[in-house]
């Protein structure tokens, strides 16, 4: 396993983190624990769970108590509260539920909206308890993570308060990379949210994506796609069961530039977006805002990943989070645009997005057939 400095928090993480999140799912606890096992043993000595997640810090709580607690590091991840005392709450049962008396890194979990970012900085709130957990030792460092558009995340690490960042950036999405270029020149470290699943769901990929990477698989070509840039620090790969690992575990030691090989692999993945010709969306998201909320941008990236490598099961698991996903997944569906052209003028592709973006809606809309809101 390779490790890398996780930024001005000075910690040794593995360049791979267990992200517990589906550590509650089986039934039978001896599958997590089996999980876990061939983790610290494979090196993944960097846990990542929340209080967010169902059971996973109770679980992990339990299992952990067979490993040597001074050999692993343990994120969590709380989500702001309104005041110190409610945070001091929080942390103290996420310690109580892990069975711990202080964890390496906590995450103020999902700074998704600026309202989140200023009531996480409330003078008087969370932060201060965040201090307070510092001085006392109970919590090594803090960070934040994050589903929010760029320009939140980047007023985010701009406030100094942060010193580690946990954000989306894979081969297939890459719209955060001012981010992950101020993070860098931040010293920060960096860990990137599940490059597997939310990178493309690569642990069902489609033929053609199959095609694309060979020699190598669509997993192994977007975790070192990633982790070849060298300022990111680790990629969470969320394993229910522990066969699981043996898609991720060839990439723990291959941290270097990529090869010529893996380097063309990646060119035939962009080349691929020509087949969209003058439909193809670059995602840069002028055409923002839309009056009804319509996430233009996402809603064509996912358009493009249909129409080029075929990923329309992966574009339909996302498509059907808008609406019902809060601050996690933003923006209305397609079928809410209601043709007013605010947006045609700002696209710098002179895309016709209302067409392109019930076309996207056609592919990927699996619930009910609503009528539009003009018809
Ligand atoms: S045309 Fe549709 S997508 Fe564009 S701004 Fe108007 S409502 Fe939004
Ligand atoms: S529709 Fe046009 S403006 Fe909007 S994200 Fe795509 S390319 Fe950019």
């Amino acid at each position: 396993m390779k490790y890398r400095r996780f930024g001005k928090t000075e910690l040794n993480l593995p360049i791979l983190t267990y992200g517990a999140m589906q550590v509650g799912e089986p039934k039978d606890e001896n599958v997590p624990a089996e999980v876990t096992r061939r983790a610290i043993e494979a090196g993944v000595n960097h846990i990542e769970t929340a209080q967010g997640y169902g059971t996973s810090e109770e679980r992990l709580g339990r299992i952990l108590k067979d490993h040597d607690r001074d050999k692993l590091t343990i994120t969590t991840k709380i989500g702001p509260q309104k005041t110190r005392d409610e945070m001091w709450k929080k942390i103290e049962i996420s310690l109580q539920s892990l069975q711990m008396d202080h964890v390496e890194n906590l995450d103020i979990h999902g700074i998704n909206r600026f309202e989140t970012l200023e009531l996480t900085l409330q003078k008087g709130g969370c932060m201060e308890a965040v201090r307070e957990a510092i001085d006392q030792g109970v919590i090594g460092h803090i960070g934040f993570s994050t589903h929010a558009p760029c320009e939140v995340i980047l007023a985010t690490l701009n406030t100094g308060e942060f010193e580690s960042v946990n954000l989306h950036y894979y081969t297939l999405f890459r719209r955060n990379l001012p981010a992950v270029q101020r993070a860098i020149e931040l010293d920060m470290g960096i860990l990137i949210i599940s490059p597997s699943d939310k990178g493309g769901k690569l642990y069902e990929p489609t033929d053609k994506l199959v095609n694309l990477s060979k020699p190598y698989s669509p997993i192994e070509l977007n975790h070192r796609w990633t982790i070849s840039h060298p300022g990111i620090t680790t990629l969470t790969v969320g394993c229910t069961y522990p066969e699981e690992w043996e898609a991720h575990m060839p990439m723990a030691d291959r941290d270097g530039p990529l090869s010529e090989e893996e380097q063309a692999a990646v060119q035939r993945w962009e080349d691929q977006y020509q087949l969209l010709d003058s439909t193809y969306c670059s995602v840069c998201g002028d055409c923002l805002p839309c009056p009804e909320k319509v996430n233009i941008p996402e809603i064509l990236r996912l358009r493009n990943l249909a129409k080029a490598f075929d990923m329309t099961e992966f574009g339909k698991y996302r498509y059907k989070m808008f609406e019902n996903a809060g601050d996690w997944f933003p923006g209305m569906r397609s079928d809410k645009c209601t043709e007013c052209g605010d947006c045609l003028p700002r696209c710098p592709l002179d895309l016709d997005i209302p067409k392109l973006l019930f076309e996207a809606h056609d592919i990927m809309w699996e619930g009910e057939k609503g009528k539009r809101r003009w018809e």
